[in-house]
């Protein structure tokens, strides 16, 4: 396996937190949430048959957290099979590398995303004059580099599944970053949704401190086409998922997140869209 990988020059620890920083959630028998300041990584699989894959990489320096939580989960010496990446932004991939290094294990992401992650491509400039709070505001700070994973990357097969999930199935939901994926499981509609909406307003530093539970489109100051990122809501609303687990807020269930959803399809442009910011069309 090719070791040559690296961060970009941007690479950087973010002071960002929240109260759920630490706290790990079993959404469901196989599917546990734990926060990494201000972000979500999921484990994927039943500890009691200890294979398992881990959705997204986290904030930079978390390696040695994502490390302990899941040999806490899964047992020491126990790597996950694989690690897919609803998408390469740097509170994804904050760890990856590492994690690479230490587990020795095929990273997946979508195709579209490949670029961003292999060297090849920078994500736009994150956007502090969009409508949004603090968080918005310190965005420029955040890293935007391609990371550079070499050979260690490899694109989700086409046809929709997703290596060593097999009751998953990817759906491609762009609008956040080109080659954005939620991760679907049809027989229990449990839903792995990245970033495409989130379950807290993540411009704000006060409400991502909190947690305070509210249904959001995608971050605003890095999600740069609008017109994807509604029609990707719409796709998953039509999944009538029952259980969705975001990159960023707590996980949401049953009617709420059902109403929630609805709504956030109905008045995307009011909740989603900002009033401004350089990336409306
Ligand atoms: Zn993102
Ligand atoms: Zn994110």
């Amino acid at each position: 396996m090719d070791k040559d990988m690296s961060y970009g020059s941007d690479y950087k620890f973010i002071p960002a937190t929240s109260i759920s920083s630490g706290i790990g959630i079993e959404v469901l028998p196989d599917i546990y949430s734990h926060t990494i300041q201000i972000v979500n990584i999921c484990l994927v699989g039943n500890p009691e048959n200890k294979d398992f894959v881990l959705v997204d990489a986290g904030m930079p320096e978390s390696a040695d957290e994502i490390i302990a939580v899941t040999e806490e989960r899964f047992g020491k010496y126990n790597p996950p099979k694989a690690i897919v990446l609803t998408h390469g932004h740097f509170d994804h991939v904050g760890a990856i590398v590492e994690l690479i290094k230490y587990w020795n294990v095929p990273v997946y992401a979508h195709e579209m995303e490949l670029p961003y992650l292999t060297g090849k491509k920078s994500y736009p400039e994150p956007d502090p004059t969009v409508e949004g709070g603090m968080v918005s505001k310190m965005s420029p700070m955040f890293p935007n580099e391609p990371i550079q994973l070499g050979e260690n990357v490899e694109a989700l097969p086409s046809d929709g599944s997703i290596p060593h999930m097999p009751e998953f199935r990817w759906i491609h939901t762009p609008g956040h970053s080109e080659g954005h994926v939620s991760l679907f499981r049809e027989n229990d509609r449990a839903l792995i949704v990245g970033d495409a909406f989130v379950t807290v307003k993540q411009e704000y530093l006060y409400k991502v401190l909190t947690q305070e539970q509210e249904i959001s489109g995608p971050p605003r100051y890095l999600t740069t086409d609008w017109k994807a990122a509604k029609e990707s809501v719409k796709t998953l609303e039509a999944l009538k998922p029952s259980v969705a687990v975001t990159g960023h807020g707590l996980p949401m269930a049953g009617e709420l997140l059902a109403k929630n959803l609805r709504k956030l399809v109905d008045e995307f442009d009011q909740i989603a869209v900002p009033d401004y910011g350089k990336y409306l069309n």
